[in-house]
């Protein structure tokens, strides 16, 4: 049995999700990082962007905020450009983990291995390892970069962001630290946190985010630019990656209920991947008790289950334009 779904049903599904949760004040920004305070909490957006770099939007989707853990996405596909999958498995991991995002407790159990890039173990430790190996500037380029073709436009360093949350991360010194011991940081230990913290602190926007989804959902090729930006092999490796750990200690949970492999960040940011079919992402401000975002877990959750797609369901989904 086919799902016909047309574009402008999409659209209308998106504007309800919008009118339905726009008002709720449910859920704290993140007060740990003193910037992501003070972000107003009230803005709201959703963007879809579909396998043919159509675009569809309602809301706050062109707000700057910060990427946060979202950036543990792109970085995880830059090391398997790099690397490989096979090498990324044993560098770092493809484990959930089943614990917050910040676990010290995660890297003790799992010693020999730091589980998954999609953590902030695993992400410090995927920073270590961008190429070439030593060379700071040149690793922050292919950061950046890697994104910037991720999404089609480039992400922007909120200073202010990075001051806030280098002036804040004991936590992550310790974890960095503790990777060192157990010998899974492949650089300098103070660099790869610098880098993870300045690749955390880069300004996006929800379209930005939705078109990196779209890509990965459209095998590598970026529907905005047509570029290749990475090869098809690994849009299967990603989106597993994201589907195990995307929520953290939440991520079973979200899966069972939204039914899409989505990736949060502290931000307030959500981009979600439907293989073959778009990339969708959602922003607003105030979290739950895991770091996500209340409102824009909301927001996907009804459309996803509004239009039955959650990605188990025997349907074959189809969009269609009229
Ligand atoms: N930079 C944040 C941290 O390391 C990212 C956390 C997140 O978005 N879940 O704590």
């Amino acid at each position: 049995m086919e799902n016909k779904i047309t574009v402008s049903q999409l659209q209308q599904v998106m504007q309800e999700a919008y009118e339905t949760y726009k008002t709720n004040n449910e859920g704290a920004n993140a007060n740990y990082i003193p910037f992501l305070a003070n972000v107003p909490s009230d803005l709201f957006g959703i963007v879809i962007c579909l396998q043919d770099g159509r675009i569809l939007k309602v809301g706050d989707t062109s707000f700057v905020f910060g990427i946060e853990s979202v950036s543990k996405v792109p970085t995880a596909i830059l090391a398997l450009k790099q690397y490989g999958a096979q090498k990324l498995l044993q560098m770092i991991g493809a484990d959930a983990t089943g614990l917050p995002f910040n676990s010290i407790y995660a890297i003790l159990l799992e010693n020999d291995h730091p589980s998954t890039p999609l953590v902030n173990a695993g992400a410090i430790t995927a920073c270590s390892m961008v190429l070439p190996i030593g060379d700071y500037k040149s690793k922050w380029d292919a950061i950046t970069g890697n994104i910037e073709q991720l999404c089609g436009s480039a992400p922007v360093l909120l200073e202010e962001l990075y001051k806030s949350e280098s002036e804040t991360n004991f936590n992550n010194r310790a974890i960095s630290w503790l990777l060192k011991n157990y010998n899974r940081i492949y650089d300098d230990p103070t660099n790869s946190l610098d880098l993870y913290t300045r690749q955390c602190s880069l300004g996006i926007t929800a379209e930005q985010l939705a078109i990196m989804g779209a890509t990965i959902a459209n095998d590598g090729i970026n529907p905005i630019t047509g570029k290749i930006i990475f090869d098809a092999q690994y849009a299967a490796k990603i989106t597993s990656l994201i589907a195990t750990v995307g929520f953290y200690q939440h991520t079973g949970d979200w899966l069972y209920e939204s039914g899409l492999p989505a990736k949060t960040g502290v931000g307030g940011g959500i981009v979600g991947v439907y293989p073959g079919l778009f990339g969708i992402a959602a922003f607003a401000p105030p979290l739950d008790s895991a770091g996500n975002s209340v409102k824009a877990q909301l927001a996907i959750k009804y459309i996803m289950n509004k239009l039955k797609l959650h990605i188990f369901n025997n349907n074959k989904p189809v969009i269609i334009t009229e």
